[in-house]
This record gives structure tokens, sequence and C-alpha cells, in this order.
């Protein structure tokens, strides 16, 4: 799959499946004002996909966005940012993507605990 499309900026979208597979990722423009630095998916795209789901259609297990240049781990935004709910966050860095699921932490935080990511 192809994520690039302005390296300098992140890009992002959401990916679709089960916990066990995604089965289809949707790109979504990064509408963040700052989209260097950091990620906003459109809402349009998630409003569609939401309302495609709640209709029967794919489920939403989770987001992927990159690090332009940086290291495919959790940046101290995306903690700050992060829901714990199950969710799957797949971090695009340089050279390498890493999925992260943000956990709940018995104090009510967020924990990003690393999945297994098997490109098929
Ligand atoms: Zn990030």
């Amino acid at each position: 799959m192809t994520l690039a499309q302005n390296d300098r900026h992140e890009v992002c979208g959401l990916l679709l499946g089960s916990r066990e597979e995604v089965d289809e990722i949707v790109p979504a423009s990064n509408v963040a004002s700052d989209p260097a630095r950091h990620f906003e998916l459109d809402p349009i795209v998630l409003i569609a996909a939401h309302r495609a789901q709640r209709a029967g259609g794919p489920r939403i297990v989770g987001h992927y966005h990159s690090h332009p240049g940086g290291l495919a781990v959790p940046s101290a935004t995306d903690r700050a940012n992060a829901v714990p709910d199950g969710s799957f966050w797949l971090i695009v860095g340089s050279g390498d993507a890493r999925l992260w699921i943000a956990s709940p932490m018995h104090d009510g935080q967020v924990q990003f605990a690393e999945g297994t990511l098997e490109v098929a």
C-alpha cells in the first residue's frame, strides 16, 4: 500500500475490518491546521464511514497516520489525543510501520500496546 502523498505532511485515514484483520484502508485528507506536525481526519470521510458502519457496512477498527521522517511510535500528541477504546493506531514512520492498540489502563488513562502487524 502506498500512503505517501506529500512526504512533509502527515497522511491519515481509516482502517476497516475486524479485530483480526484490517481489510480496507480509507485515505482521508489531513485537515489539521499544521499538517506537517499533526493530523486530523477529514470529518466528511469520518462521518461517511460511521454512517456506512451503522447501515451494516464495514466496521471502523482504527486509523493510520504517518510521522514523516520520524519513528513509528505514538508521539506525546498522540498520547494526549488518544481515547482508551481499544482502537488500532497504525503509525507509519520513516522505513517502517507499527500497529498500536489504544488500551485502557486501570486508572482509565490510555496505554499503547503494540500489536502484531502482518502485511498480506
Ligand atoms: Zn502521531
